[in-house]
């Protein structure tokens, strides 16, 4: 007899077993997991032929608004400052239903990818106004099917150089923004932001998600300042910083004492592989350095760490598929990361290490967890990553929500 709202993965391989198992889901969540063949067929059952079953992928930090306007802008320099320039420029041309348009089909796009749960940064100033915030926050319900979407509300174009952007910054947190972010290298006063940042978090009790150290000039570092801050406020386990590229600039001393600080104030790293490889390094002409922070090395002294994938085709990175599979193979590769447990690693950092930024501490295929899952061609997490293996089915509280055949050759 089939319950409906029950289903049974068949032929599964996950973390943590060797054998073949059975997931067995009840209202939204898993409710066992048997040696294969031993599950009541109680449900819809889906036979997943010994493929690996990953827990849904985690995406902490990308830019749906801005995502797919590469045909309107120019990237020829490849710098920091032309993506911001050329972006804007393109900005003051969005409409509501241009930015709804172009973030749907990017979150479409990280929905078929496998990613079930996202962190959007949008950008609010004097210009945009609340117009692309709105639009994107309409995306919340309207894939609340799909994937759990929150917006980061943050000021791109400057905090305490742009009068009127702290406003909407505060605006943005009462229509619904649930994370506040900052760039404060665009302003003059970087401190100063920082500081504006945190009084706004305490005032609305909201996480901070801060874009930090966009450049290799290790002289214009601010992280040991935010952990500062962080631990001024009591908001250990509440800041997570992206890019720290100037991570990757420092000698070993140096960057182990910024790990332990980080590890101490509880300030998690995102690295956000394809956007920094992609500006970083520009006026160098020979020995370009990757400029990727080793965020694997600051996993082993005890910080939280997650990879993702910023910007999808537009000024700031003139690609991206959604993928987050490929994006740990990215930074595998980058960080020269080839064992097995090391990419198991990578893996971790686009799912659980990533939920926990994201405030969610069970994000594992395990009896009482969300069956939130995605199932991947392959055998095993390092193997996904490895291989960049294709998501075949992806479950959002136990619903299926997208399904992919395998390829297959068709010999003559
Ligand atoms: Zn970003």
């Amino acid at each position: 007899m089939k319950i409906a709202g029950h289903r049974v993965l068949r032929n599964a391989r996950i973390d943590g077993r060797d054998d073949i198992v059975d997931i067995t889901i009840a209202a939204g969540r898993i409710g066992a997991i048997d040696a294969a063949g031993s599950a009541h067929n109680d449900g819809d059952t889906v036979d997943v032929g010994g493929r690996y079953v990953s827990p849904g992928f985690v995406e902490t930090h990308v830019h749906l608004d801005k995502s797919c306007i590469v045909d309107r802008c120019h990237a020829r320099e490849g710098t920091l400052a032309e993506a911001i320039r050329e972006v804007a420029n393109a900005k003051a041309a969005f409409t509501p239903d241009d930015v709804h348009a172009r973030a749907a089909r990017t979150l479409e796009r990280a929905i078929l990818q496998g990613t079930t749960r996202m962190r959007t940064h949008v950008e609010v100033d004097p210009g945009i106004g609340l117009r692309g915030f709105d639009a994107v926050l309409a995306l919340v319900d309207e894939y609340a099917w799909a994937i759990d979407l929150e917006l980061c509300v943050f000021p791109q174009e400057g905090l305490t150089d742009n009068p009127g952007t702290e406003e909407l910054i505060v605006a943005a947190l009462r229509r619904g923004a649930r994370v506040v972010g900052a760039a404060p290298y665009v302003d003059r006063d970087r401190h100063g932001q920082i500081d504006r940042i945190f009084a706004i978090a305490r005032d609305f009790d909201v996480p901070i998600d801060m874009h930090l150290d966009f450049t290799l000039d290790v002289a214009k570092m601010d992280v040991e300042y935010v952990c500062a801050k962080t631990r001024e406020h009591r908001y250990e386990g509440r800041v997570a910083i992206g890019h720290a590229t100037t991570l990757s600039a420092l000698p070993a001393a140096r960057f182990d004492a910024i790990a332990a600080m980080l590890a101490d104030a509880g300030v998690a790293v995102t690295v956000l592989p394809s956007t920094d490889l992609f500006l970083m390094g520009r006026g160098i002409d020979h020995d370009i350095p990757r400029g990727v922070a080793p965020v694997h090395r600051l996993v082993k002294a005890g910080v939280n760490a997650s990879l993702a994938t910023n910007n999808v085709l537009n000024p700031f990175t003139p690609y991206g598929d959604c993928s987050l599979v490929r994006m740990a193979n990215l930074y595998a590769n980058i960080a020269q990361l080839g064992a097995r447990d090391e990419l198991a690693l990578c893996h971790r950092m686009v799912t659980e290490r990533a939920a926990q930024i994201l405030g969610t501490g069970d994000h594992r295929v395990e009896v009482g967890a969300l069956a939130d899952l995605v199932v991947l061609d392959c055998a095993s997490a390092a193997q996904a990553v490895a291989e960049i293996a294709a998501p075949l089915y992806v479950f959002k509280q136990g619903r299926m929500t997208v399904s992919r055949a395998p390829a297959m050759l068709h010999r003559p």
